[in-house]
């Protein structure tokens, strides 16, 4: 079997309705693996691209702005799937504003989804790992987790964090058979990017930086997603790796 090969495995996926969340569930599908999507939004289009590949599809209903859902998504992948082998913290949100005028409820609501969360859901998921041969975590991190940003206080805390945290669980379990690693999207066509994408200055400022010459497709992140997720990384522990058009070389 290929290294790279998913088959037999199951992954969970967190915000996989839309943007690079469903770019992933379907690479992840395409390598093999059956797929848990999990979020407030009913990811159709994901069930169809995973079904499609030939894969099981399971969608878990959850809001994860609270900590309160991590141990029923992990019990009804298991119940469902027979099993959690790959979790892909993905889901995150962005709040926009100068940091002289920023709230307490802009910091709290995205530290909770995209640092807090991903930290207990992978504590649920890897107490199921932990004593079933091994898994893999991949967290997603971002260009600010490595530079200031601007205007994005919290998100640019919660991806520098989400850095942190991903070489501090790589530390813990890398010894027991669970992977942790992160991934560093550049900026992608997304949701997320709509309203950089909107202002023409920053578009015309953010593509001019980019070598690659052009905003990633959620389908660009994919390979890292597989690579990450698979036999291959075996010996790869607290990475972050950049997918970013060559952003960071600049
Ligand atoms: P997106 O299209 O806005 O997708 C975000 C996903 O997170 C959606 O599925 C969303 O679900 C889910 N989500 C947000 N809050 C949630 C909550 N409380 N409970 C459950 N699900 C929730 O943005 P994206 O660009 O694909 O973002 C995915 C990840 O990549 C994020 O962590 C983001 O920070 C990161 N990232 C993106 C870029 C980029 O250039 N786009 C660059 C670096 C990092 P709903 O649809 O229900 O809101």
């Amino acid at each position: 079997m290929s290294p790279f090969s998913l088959e037999g495995k199951v992954a969970v996926v967190t915000g996989a309705n839309t943007g690079l969340g469903q770019g992933v569930a379907e690479a992840l599908a395409k390598a093999g693996a059956d797929v848990v999507a999990v979020g407030r939004t009913p990811p159709a289009d994901t069930e169809a691209a995973v079904k499609a590949a030939g894969r099981r599809f399971h969608a878990i209903s959850a809001d994860l702005g609270s900590i309160e859902p991590v141990g029923r998504i992990v019990q009804e992948t298991v119940d469902t799937l027979g099993g959690l082998d790959i979790l892909v913290n993905n889901a995150g949100i962005i709040r926009r504003a100068d940091a002289i005028e920023f709230t307490e409820a802009d910091w709290d609501a995205v530290m909770d989804v995209n640092l807090k969360t991903a930290f207990f859901l992978s504590q649920a998921a890897a107490k199921h790992m932990l004593k079933n041969g091994g898994g893999k975590i991949i967290n997603i991190a971002s260009m600010l987790s490595f530079q200031g940003g601007i205007r994005v206080p919290s998100y640019t805390a919660s991806k520098s964090g989400i850095a942190g945290l991903t070489k501090l669980l790589a530390n813990e379990w890398a010894a027991k058979g669970v992977n942790v690693n992160a991934i560093a999207p550049g900026y992608f066509e997304t949701n997320n990017t709509e309203a950089l994408r909107k202002d023409e200055s920053r578009n015309r400022d953010i593509l001019a930086r980019i070598p690659a010459g052009r905003w990633g497709d959620p389908s660009d992140l994919g390979g890292a997603a597989v690579f990450l997720s698979s036999r291959a990384a075996d010996y790869v522990h607290g990475t972050i790796l950049p997918v970013d058009g060559g952003w960071l070389a600049r």
